[in-house]
């Protein structure tokens, strides 16, 4: 029990954390734009974060800034996630797939990267005001869940294929 109660922490812990960085990737944007952080309004939006830049804003850099968001923060996580994977991080590479409560933890990682993905792709290629939307935040729950599970299984197949290789006939 405490260890799903444990999980579960770790799981709204990394998605405030996401959400976090994400609205950090469109304040970087804005500052690399030459607006100052004094004109960058931060606010609440719904149940989230929300940053608002001047209307001085440059109209060219718009997209980048409504991408960034999403791309920056789902590349941390990512990022987090392949040091996880990586060998040098961590001590014990053998793990069946799902069994341990590490893949759990790449999972909800992982779960976090594909949303924010997803929310920068829909941000910044369709302008969808997302966050303001429960069907649209349904829909990026509901495809974040699979993707991310399939990642993260194939990620360890193919780590486990590394760390533990079929033993071949020996032909002398
Ligand atoms: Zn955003």
């Amino acid at each position: 029990m405490v260890n799903y109660l444990l999980f579960f922490g770790l799981f709204i812990v990394c998605g405030a954390g996401s959400l976090l960085f994400h609205e950090v990737g469109h304040v970087l944007i804005a500052i690399a734009n030459n607006v100052p952080l004094s004109e960058i309004q931060f606010g609440w939006y719904n149940i989230g974060l929300s940053v608002t830049v001047p209307s001085y804003f440059p109209r060219q850099s718009l997209s980048l800034y409504h991408y960034a968001g999403g791309l920056i923060s789902g590349s941390i996580l990512v990022l987090l996630f392949l040091a996880r994977n990586i060998k040098p991080f961590r001590s014990n590479m053998t793990q069946e797939w799902s069994a341990y409560p590490a893949w759990w933890i790449n999972e909800l990682i992982l779960f976090w990267a594909v949303f924010q993905y997803f929310n920068g792709y829909l941000e910044g290629a369709r302008f969808i005001d997302y966050a303001s939307d429960a069907r649209i935040m349904n829909l990026a729950v509901i495809f974040s869940f699979p993707v991310s599970f399939i990642a993260n299984a194939c990620v360890t197949l193919i780590r486990n294929r590394i760390s533990h290789p079929r033993s071949r006939p020996m032909h002398a």
